[in-house]
């Protein structure tokens, strides 16, 4: 759809109607004390025949501004243009818009984990993603305290803002965790063990630091052996979605290239450096510059995009629906599992007190029975849960 400039003198101050307004037909409509009135030139376009945009002026001003005319365009269009145009209009159509506004309101939050040995990159790589500084009260620690804080887990946590969104970005860092990759390019044993452990309760996104340390060539093949030893160890990295079938052949054609990068061989710089007139994050050397965010020195770009742009949500979605629904539901099995436990255990001793109290008295029929419905009372919950359990692993 198209939207024509305002006209200008749509209205004429101390000329308008309150409560009826006439549309250029010259037929009426009556409005609602209060509301902003709206002149509506609805006509079909010839070409096309979508319904060109309104121009809604409003009654008491002269001249309004464009962004004006779009707030209020946007505020008002679903509940009366549509409406008066089409009686089946209920009016769920401005849901998004109600999802979005509360979503805005509310803000966004991400929760980032950084694994590898200090020294790799990751605080570098992590400010350059998110253009802030997160650790900024970061203390240097030398060898013997890095030693003992091996298996310190820190977390940081900013909120950062952009035209008007708020993003409270949690940064889960490992010091100390070993190598994430070793010379050769291959993976260590710790790497698979720690991607292993976490790979069914987070999304694992592998990347290959300070890939400007490697030629072309050495990237090339250590992407690939890398992706084979993933493959071989059995371990599940973050699925990117099925690219939608109507999508254009350019939106197909990045999606390809964004699943081929993985793993992301990134660059990342905390400073700013110049070049040909141009400043941008980077790390210069004798022999040139590395920009940061130039798709043909690294895939910074793609792992930026990815994680901010294009598939944020999803991440989070998996993360909600796959990864703490299976821990969830582990938990639940396993409280099951030790309330049933205890319970038998507890019936048990019941028991064994009331044989112990009536030594001489055989158990009669009904303790018999009672006994017996309750185990098979215990049996069918175990049943009932160990089902709920499975839908639970089935459902995506
Ligand atoms: P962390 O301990 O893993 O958080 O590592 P840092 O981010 O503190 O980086 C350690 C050192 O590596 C610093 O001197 C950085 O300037 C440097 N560094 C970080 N990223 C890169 C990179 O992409 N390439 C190169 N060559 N050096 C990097």
């Amino acid at each position: 759809m198209r939207e024509p400039p305002p006209r200008a003198g749509h209205t004429v101050p101390g000329q308008e109607t309150s409560l009826m307004d006439r549309e250029l037909d010259g037929s009426t409509c009556s409005l609602t004390p209060g509301t902003p009135t709206f002149i509506r030139p609805v006509r079909r376009n010839p070409l096309d025949s979508e319904l060109e945009l309104l121009h809604p002026i409003s009654s008491n001003e002269g001249t309004i501004s464009p962004s004006q005319i779009r707030r209020r365009r946007d505020r008002f269009d679903a509940c009366h243009s549509v409406e008066n145009q089409d009686k089946d209009y209920v009016g769920f159509a401005t849901l998004p818009n109600q999802v979005h506004k509360k979503q805005v309101k509310k803000g966004f939050a991400f929760t980032l984990m950084v694994a590898g040995e200090s020294g790799l990159g990751k605080s570098t790589l992590v400010n350059s993603l998110f253009l802030t500084d997160i650790y900024k009260d970061r203390k240097m620690l030398n060898a013997e305290e890095r030693i003992m804080k091996t298996v310190d887990i820190i977390r940081h946590t900013v909120g950062i803002e952009e035209k008007g969104v708020k993003l409270q970005l949690n940064i889960v860092d490992t010091p100390g965790f070993g190598d994430a990759v070793n010379n050769t390019g291959s993976l260590r044993p710790i790497d698979v063990e720690f991607m292993r452990a976490l790979h069914e309760k987070v999304n694992v996104v592998p990347v290959l630091a300070k890939a400007d340390c490697l030629t072309l060539l050495e990237v090339t093949r250590k992407k690939i052996k890398i992706r084979e030893e993933i493959e071989r160890f059995g371990i599940k990295t973050y699925q990117f979605p099925e690219c939608d079938s109507d999508e254009d052949e350019e939106f197909s054609l990045q999606d390809h290239q964004l699943k081929d990068s993985v793993p992301f061989a990134v660059v990342g710089s905390n400073v700013l450096v110049e070049s040909k007139g141009r400043r941008f994050r980077g790390r210069m050397y004798p022999w040139g510059v590395v920009e940061v965010e130039n798709p043909a020195h690294s895939d910074f770009l793609k792992l930026r995009n990815m994680l901010v742009r294009t598939h944020f949500q999803d991440l989070k979605d998996v993360t909600r629906d796959t990864h703490y629904e299976n821990y969830r539901a582990q938990c639940i099995h396993n409280m099951t599992r030790m309330v049933v436990t205890e319970r038998k255990r507890s019936l048990c001793n019941q028991l064994k007190e009331s044989v112990s109290d009536l030594p001489l008295v055989p158990v009669d029929g009904e303790t018999e029975r009672h006994i017996w419905e309750k185990d098979a009372e215990l049996r069918q919950m175990q049943e009932l849960l160990q089902r709920f359990q499975e839908q639970l692993g089935h459902d995506p």
